[in-house]
C-alpha cells in the first residue's frame, strides 16, 4: 500500500489486522499458502479476538513462525481503563508519537454499544466539541480502528457488543479509505458479523463521501445537523460552509433511498440560547417532515474549554414536544459516562495539532502546540 501523508502509523511490519478479506487471500497466495488461510486468520482475529500467532493452533508451526516474522497483529496499547458509575467503560489507547485516542463502551438493558474513534483529533472544528478543540493530528489506520473493537470484545463479554458506532474521536468520512475496510469487516459473517443496521457512521456532513458510502456499504447513517439554518450551522459546524444544509439533506434522502425503510438519524446538540428555541424546532420540522428521518437530541456535554451551556431540561422537553407534535420521531439521548468524560464530544484523548488551518474560526494560521 502506498504511504498516505495523513496516516503515519508507527513504522514496522505489515499489519494483517483490518486488512480486507480479498487482500488477505492475496497475501496468502503470494506466500504460497492456500486462500482459506485468510478465513482461518479472520476467525481468530474477529471471532475469538486472538492476536498471538502462537495460539492459532489450526496453522502449522512453521507458518505461524513465518507470519510472526513477516507481519504484525499488534493492537494499540492500553494506557488507561476507566469505568463510570453507570457501567460505561473507556479505554485510552496509545497510537504512537505521543498521540492517544479513546474508545467507549455503553451498556444498556437491551444492547451494548461500542463507540470507536477514526482519527487522532479532528479537523472539522465544530464549535462545541472537545475533539475538535484539540485539532487534528492524523488518520487512524484500519488496524488501529478495528483494533479498538477486538480489544473491547476481548475485555468485555463479546456477545455484549451488539452495536458499533463511529462516534468517537474524528470524522469517519474524512478517513474513508481506512474506515471502509473496517465497516466491511464489522458486517462480514466471516468476521464480526453484525447486521448493517447495527453499525452506524456518524458524519458532520462530508457530502461526496456520504454518496460514496451509499454505494459502497450502506450501513446506518447519523448526521450531525445541530442547526436548522445555514447561518447558524456555519458557526456551529463549519463544514456547512462547504456543504450547506440543502445539499446535505439532498444527500441524506439519496442515502435513505438505498436503505429499504431505514431512516437517517439527525443528531442535534442542545445549546442553551443558541439553537434550542421552539422557533428553531419548527424550522427543523420544516426541513425533515415527511422524510425518512428521526431526531436524536443530545444534551450538550461540557468540557473545560467550552463556552456553551447545556439547555435547561424544560427547554429540551419543549423542543422535543414541538418535534413530536408535528409527527417527527425524536428521542432525547441520556448522557452516559460523563463522570469519566466519556460522553459525546468529551473525548479528547491526547492529540498534538498538526494542522495549521482549521475550518472554523478558532485557530487559523497557527498550530496550537
Ligand atoms: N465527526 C462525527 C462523529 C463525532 S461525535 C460527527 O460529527 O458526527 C458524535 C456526536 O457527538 C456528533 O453528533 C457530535 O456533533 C456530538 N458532539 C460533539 N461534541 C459534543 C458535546 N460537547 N456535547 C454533546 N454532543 C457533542
Amino acid at each position: 500500500m502506498s504511504a498516505d501523508p495523513l496516516t503515519l502509523p508507527r513504522p514496522g511490519k505489515l499489519s494483517l489486522l483490518g486488512m480486507p478479506a480479498a487482500n488477505l487471500v492475496e497475501f496468502f497466495e503470494n506466500v504460497d499458502e492456500k486462500p482459506y488461510r485468510a478465513r482461518q486468520i479472520m476467525r481468530w482475529l474477529y471471532q475469538r479476538y486472538v492476536t498471538d500467532y502462537a495460539q492459532m493452533t489450526d496453522l502449522s508451526v512453521p507458518l505461524r513462525k513465518q507470519l510472526a516474522a513477516m507481519t504484525t497483529l499488534e493492537l494499540p496499547p492500553v494506557l488507561r481503563r476507566e469505568q463510570s458509575d453507570d457501567g460505561t467503560r473507556k479505554w485510552l489507547l496509545d497510537v504512537g508519537a505521543n498521540q492517544a485516542i479513546e474508545t467507549v463502551y455503553i451498556p444498556e438493558p437491551s444492547r451494548g454499544t461500542l463507540c470507536i474513534s477514526s482519527q487522532a483529533g479532528c479537523a472539522l472544528d465544530c464549535a462545541f466539541c472537545a475533539t475538535g478543540y484539540q485539532g487534528f493530528n492524523r488518520n487512524l489506520t484500519s488496524a488501529e480502528i478495528i483494533g479498538q473493537v477486538v480489544l473491547a470484545a476481548r475485555e468485555i463479554a463479546p456477545a455484549e457488543i451488539t452495536n458499533v458506532v463511529f462516534m468517537g474521536m474524528g470524522e469517519p468520512l474524512a478517513n474513508y479509505r481506512h474506515v471502509l475496510p473496517v465497516v466491511h469487516l464489522l458486517i462480514d459473517d466471516q468476521a464480526f458479523g453484525l447486521s448493517r443496521r447495527r453499525v452506524t457512521i456518524s458524519t458532520a456532513g462530508i457530502v461526496p463521501q456520504m454518496l460514496k458510502l451509499a454505494d459502497d456499504c450502506n450501513v446506518a447513517l447519523a448526521v450531525s445537523l445541530h442547526a436548522p439554518t445555514d447561518e447558524l450551522r456555519d458557526r456551529l459546524v463549519p463544514i456547512n460552509k462547504v456543504h450547506p444544509i440543502a445539499e446535505l439533506l439532498d444527500a441524506c434522502w439519496k442515502y435513505a433511498e438505498g436503505q429499504a425503510s431505514r431512516s437517517i438519524t439527525f443528531e442535534y446538540v442542545m445549546l442553551d440560547g443558541i439553537n434550542d428555541s421552539v422557533a428553531h424546532a419548527r424550522q427543523l420540522v420544516k426541513l425533515l417532515r415527511n422524510q425518512p428521518a428521526k431526531v436524536n437530541l443530545i444534551p450538550f456535554n461540557a468540557f473545560p474549554e467550552s463556552e456553551f451551556r447545556c439547555s435547561p431540561q424544560p427547554t429540551i422537553d419543549a423542543f422535543w414536544q414541538t418535534l413530536r407534535n408535528s409527527g417527527l420521531i425524536a428521542t432525547i439521548r441520556r448522557p452516559r459516562g460523563d463522570d469519566i468524560a466519556a460522553a459525546c464530544g468529551q473525548l479528547a484523548g491526547r492529540v498534538r495539532d498538526r494542522q495549521r488551518v482549521r475550518l472554523g474560526d478558532r485557530v487559523i494560521g497557527a498550530s496550537s502546540s
